[in-house]
């Protein structure tokens, strides 16, 4: 016994870590246990035949402040770009192309010109969307009657029809919530738009990693937990929490138990309720019924350069957004690019080779260069359950940090932070239950001010 409180966090992924940094600036003795035999978690990379491969493109956006500070901690920050000023290249397979271009304008005035030029919209759409936006502003993404409710309800309300939903809502909607706009809670588009691109005017600008996410994570995170005094634990499974006498609690798994004070639980939603006890109160099929959406990636190296930009959207096609993965890869002379398909919930059960003809196809359409291009390389990497889903309900059934025992505490991005499942998510749900957990142990004079 050291003195210190000793506090165990279970998960390596970005709450995980960012709980564990937390705890240990306070002065806690932090145990991480991780099964896998890296930290990152959902966001990460592996080698294929001499590629590093992001398992799923991975953005993030200005006011994504939380994940920020995290890269900054790890000093990762020079390893990511943020664009200055918004700006979408939107692609169209019949050559009708768009640039959503934020101006300089304070919200919401900043994208009314890049609304006002929007050609893949009529005059009169562009205005309805206007109009719409300005309404989404006064939703409030708080109000249980706004989470009971599905977006697609509310886009007929406010008379959107196909055209508009294809060529602005599910452009945003798509990547943000990993859900159909149909599908998706009204009160969480509201927050996404209102704290991405309504609020404030640079909260949306876009940024993505110039390295492979392992390398932004996985590497900087062990080397910043080693400097805290972070002892962390790799290839070590949890298999259960169980409360000691005196609030205390134990963790049964790996190489044998782990003591602490209190524990972080950071693993997945549908990983947690079996480490959790009964003590825990924690009801099991609330976490099922939020359930999991999938997401698939579709790789391509082409023999030559057949993108321009380092993004873009597509509009009318199955390609929802593609990205230049060349450089972050280590890719010299051709291109590689990634499809990264959300709300995959058709395409997670295709056949490798339906997949890459039906994207490969569409590719050639939407890219002229990509047309007399040699495919070099063409694999697909799928995420079952990418995150959890965003659907009308789903607030209400994620559970915040507390649990029935007070030394064991959940994180993880679909606790409810308020953000979708998102990397700002997870880091702000560490953060939370970090506070929560060290309010919780005995261990007056370090206690950190709770937040949650
Ligand atoms: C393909 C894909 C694309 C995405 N795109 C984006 C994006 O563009 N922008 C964005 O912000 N977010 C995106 N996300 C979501 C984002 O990656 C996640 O929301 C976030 O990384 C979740 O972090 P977390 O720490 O909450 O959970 P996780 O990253 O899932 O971490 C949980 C950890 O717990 C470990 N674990 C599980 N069980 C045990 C056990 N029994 N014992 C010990 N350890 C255990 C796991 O191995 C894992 O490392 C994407 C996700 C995917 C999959």
């Amino acid at each position: 016994m050291t003195g210190r409180p000793r506090i165990a966090i279970v998960g390596g992924g970005l709450a995980g870590i960012a709980a564990a940094l937390d705890c240990a600036d306070a002065g806690a003795a932090v145990t991480l246990l991780e099964v896998r035999p890296r930290l990152g978690g959902a966001a990460y990379s592996f080698e294929r035949e001499g590629l590093a491969v992001d398992n799923g493109q991975h953005v993030f956006l200005r006011c994504c402040t939380e994940y920020r500070s995290l890269l900054a901690r790890l000093g990762a920050e020079h390893d990511v770009v943020l664009q200055e000023r918004l700006e979408i290249p939107v692609l169209r397979p019949d050559g009708r192309t768009a640039m959503l271009r934020r101006n300089g304008a304070p919200a919401p005035l900043h994208l009314a010109g890049a609304l006002a030029r929007y050609r893949l919209l009529t005059p009169r759409q562009r205005l309805g969307v206007a109009r719409a936006m300005l309404a989404l502003r006064g939703v409030d993404p708080d109000d249980p009657a706004n989470d009971a409710r599905a977006f697609g309800g509310w886009l007929d309300e406010q008379r959107q029809g196909e055209a508009e939903i294809q060529a602005i809502w599910r452009l945003i909607v798509l990547p943000t919530l990993n859900l159909e706009p149909a599908q998706a809670s009204l009160a969480q588009v509201a927050q996404v738009f209102q704290v991405g691109l309504l609020h404030d005017a640079g909260a949306g600008d876009i940024g993505y990693a110039r390295v492979p996410l392992s390398q932004l994570h996985d590497e900087p995170a062990r080397r910043t937990l080693a400097r805290a005094g972070v002892d962390v634990r790799l290839r070590w499974r949890a298999e259960r929490v169980v409360p000691r006498a005196g609030g205390a609690c134990r963790i049964e798994g790996g190489e044998g138990p782990v003591d602490a004070d209190a524990v972080v639980v950071a693993v997945p939603h549908g990983r947690a309720a079996a480490l959790l006890p009964p003590e825990a109160a924690v009801d099991p099929t609330q976490l099922e019924r939020l359930g999991s959406s999938p997401i698939v990636n579709v790789h391509v190296v082409y023999d030559r350069r057949v993108l321009e930009t380092p993004f873009a959207a597509g509009v009318d096609t199955p390609v929802q957004w593609l990205f230049d993965r060349g450089s972050p890869a280590g890719v010299a002379g051709g291109q590689y690019v990634a499809v990264s398909v959300s709300a995959a919930d058709d395409e997670q059960s295709m056949d490798p080779d339906t997949l890459r003809e039906h994207y490969l196809t569409a590719l050639a359409a939407l890219l002229p260069a990509a047309r007399g291009a040699r495919v070099e390389r063409c694999f697909v990497t799928r995420e079952h359950a990418a995150t959890f889903r965003a659907a009308p309900g789903a607030r209400a059934l994620r559970p915040g940090p507390r649990t029935g025992l007070p030394s064991v505490v959940l994180a993880g991005s679909w606790t409810d932070t308020a953000w979708p499942a998102t990397m700002e998510g997870a880091v702000r749900s560490g953060q939370t239950a970090a506070g929560v957990a060290l309010a919780a142990v005995p261990h007056g004079s370090q206690r950190a001010a709770v937040t949650a």
